[in-house]
């Protein structure tokens, strides 16, 4: 095991937000399975660390270290934006060579990852996030108290992907509220690229309220939803290029970079992929182009906001209440940003570093609460 703060280089490619910011970095090869497991601390200033844990085959340990860290960064603004008394973190599962993480060794992966939540003694909280599901909260609450987002039959809130999918959908009415002068989604067209579990949940109910959809997934096997909603089908890469009034981004992170953000022809970027730009200035080149660009850890705090009820009690119509107002906060910060001559990515982190300013957390974090100097 290692518990240590970050390399130097994992620091430079860690998304604009270093990793000598974060708290704590454990990297550890689970006794079981050999597969490493990665836990990112970022902050724990406003509260324990919450964040889900992914299990994601990466080219190589630094790639999932990498992914760790610039996760667990966005998670401190997410829970900072959303008023929420969390921290932010983030774990990586990185199954090793061979370790099949669909077969009879999911259970001893595991149970390898709930030793490591263990040994942070509740520092840092899982929950669900790509690659892992409600089920595997389960089997990890046999093991670990550390955990949220277990199936609903335990108590528990169940797969946050739903509720991500209702905010998504409240920041996307936000969006066309802002950007079109009406909040109504009935008649937009609207790509969502990435069909699993926000994905799928965010089509239909984007269908149910009258988008025109474009659907596209890697996976062929999700035409069938297409098909079900009526929907055309796109293959990702004409997909993200779709002449549409919003682009939803739902699969991974860094979808976003310079080269696409001059190919972009959606008036709206609004998804729920955490960290969709690959670097911080794509911002300022959407924003140039005149398409409003939502920020991830506000369009997909819902899950969060839903899966942190369960710390507290969980009570479903609260969650579903808490989430709805993604619709005016969202509203608030693009407004602002209107106001200001900011980026709305540029209004976002100054929300998040007022909240964390108010706790006297800012300096700790590496977030300021004034403006990041990327204007308009
Ligand atoms: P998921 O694994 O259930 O679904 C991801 C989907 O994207 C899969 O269907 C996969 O086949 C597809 N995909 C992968 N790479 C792709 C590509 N290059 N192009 C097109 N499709 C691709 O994950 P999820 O839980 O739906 O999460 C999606 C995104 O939203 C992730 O970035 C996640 O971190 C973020 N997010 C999820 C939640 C949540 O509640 N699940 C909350 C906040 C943020």
């Amino acid at each position: 095991m290692a518990v240590t703060t970050a390399p130097v280089d994992a620091t430079a490619r860690a998304g604009g937000r270093g990793a000598s910011e974060h708290e704590l970095l454990l990297v550890r090869r689970g006794p079981r399975t050999g597969a490493h497991t990665i836990i990112a601390v970022h902050s724990t200033a406003l509260g324990p660390a919450l964040g889900g844990c992914r299990l994601w085959r990466y080219q190589n340990l630094q790639a999932a270290i990498d992914d760790a860290l610039r996760l667990s960064s966005a998670m401190t603004l997410k829970a900072a934006a959303a008023r929420l008394p969390l921290g932010g973190g983030k774990a990586v599962i990185f199954p090793s060579a061979g370790l099949d993480p669909h077969g009879p060794g999911r259970r001893e992966l595991l149970r390898d990852f709930a030793d490591a939540v263990n040994m942070l003694d509740g520092l840092y909280i899982t929950a669900e996030d790509v690659g892992t599901t409600a089920a595997d909260m389960h089997v990890l609450s046999g093991y670990t108290r550390h955990v949220v987002g277990v199936p609903t039959a335990d108590g528990g809130s169940g797969d946050p992907g739903e509720f991500t999918a209702a905010g998504v959908k409240a920041a996307m009415r936000a969006c066309c509220s802002s950007r079109f002068g009406s909040a109504d989604l009935r008649g937009r067209s609207i790509c969502v690229v990435g069909l699993g579990h926000v994905g799928e949940p965010l089509a239909r109910r984007l269908d149910r309220a009258g988008a025109a959809l474009i659907l596209s997934d890697i996976d062929d096997s999700k035409r069938a939803l297409a098909a079900e909603l009526g929907g055309l089908w796109r293959e990702p890469a004409q997909a993200l290029r779709a002449d549409v009034d919003v682009l939803a981004p739902c699969a991974m992170g860094g979808v976003i970079d310079e080269s696409l953000a001059l190919e972009l022809q959606a008036q709206i970027v609004c998804g729920s992929a955490n960290n969709q730009l690959a670097g911080e200035g794509v911002a300022d080149l959407l924003a140039a182009r005149g398409i409003l660009y939502a920020p991830d850890f506000i369009v997909n705090s819902g899950g969060l906001i839903n899966v942190s009820l369960e710390l507290s009690g969980y009570d479903r119509e609260l969650a579903l209440r808490r989430v709805a107002e993604i619709d005016d906060v969202l509203a608030g910060i693009l407004a602002h940003a209107e106001e200001a001559q900011l980026t709305p990515l540029a209004a976002a982190l100054e929300l998040a570093g007022r909240a964390l300013a108010d706790a006297g957390a800012a300096s700790s974090s590496g977030i300021s609460s004034g403006t990041t100097g990327r204007e308009k």
